[in-house]
């Protein structure tokens, strides 16, 4: 079993807390699917921690305009301020690390990236039916792990219908194909502010929803001693 964890955006606290629920889970793999630095005032400690115990992880974009300022171009204006401080905070071996990465991973006729897989370095989101209908349509492989959007989302195509599943639990039949989003450790837009994550047993063809609470306060503090946009600290405790 692997826990697939994504947009953790330089929170330690909560990367921290979901690997640890991952290792009493007894995940035996971790699968990384970008952004792990912006926003977030742990940018080397998140990178340290990830190269340490992912077996594979793809490029998101904040990670893509942290290497390159000029991806940064379409961000809100805090986005940008947040990484234009992580580019100047990273370390030079975290910033090399950066430029290996890839858009897509592979792995057990499952694919792994940040955005949508219909042209992963346009970064589209996959909010809309339209667009999930693009996003199986770009994937060869039946199961596909996505993050980027923030929100936990599970949809499934079955008998030439979309189902979006909301169980904690999603075994994923052999006729189906499934789009799991996974939503984001380091800071989630559900409205729920718990770190969250999913386990996937490749074997079983069972991915699990987890979410797990962290040390909220720390993480924000550390932001404003940083001197990030105060927002950054605020919208932590809202999951917004
Ligand atoms: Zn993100």
């Amino acid at each position: 079993m692997i826990a697939v964890i994504s947009d953790i955006h330089g929170n330690l606290e909560a990367l921290e807390a979901v690997l640890e629920d991952a290792r009493r889970e007894r995940a035996d793999g971790v699968i990384c699917l970008g952004d792990v630095v912006g926003y977030g005032a742990d940018p080397n400690a998140c990178m340290d921690k990830v190269w340490e115990r992912a077996q594979a992880k793809v490029l998101g974009n904040h990670d893509a305009a942290a290497r390159d300022l000029r991806e940064a171009e379409n961000f809100n204006e805090v986005a940008r301020e947040a990484i234009r401080w992580t580019s100047e905070t990273l370390n030079a071996v975290n910033v090399e690390r950066l430029g290996d990465l890839q858009y897509e991973h592979v792995e057990d006729a499952t694919r792994f990236v940040h955005a949508s897989p219909d042209d992963p370095p346009a970064w589209h989101y996959i909010l809309t039916e339209q667009e999930a209908w693009n996003a199986f349509e770009a994937c060869p492989e039946n199961v596909c792990f996505v993050g980027h959007s923030h929100v936990p989302l599970r949809v499934v195509l079955r008998d030439g219908r979309l189902l979006v599943l909301t169980d904690e639990i999603l075994t994923v039949r052999d006729e189906d194909r499934a789009l799991i989003n996974v939503g984001s450790v380091g800071q989630p837009r559900d409205g729920d502010w718990r770190a969250s994550y999913a386990l996937w047993d490749p074997a079983r063809r069972r991915a699990i929803a987890r979410r797990v609470e962290y040390d909220l306060e720390q993480a924000s503090r550390k932001i404003l001693e940083a001197g990030l946009p105060e927002i950054l600290a605020r919208r932590l405790a809202i999951g917004q």
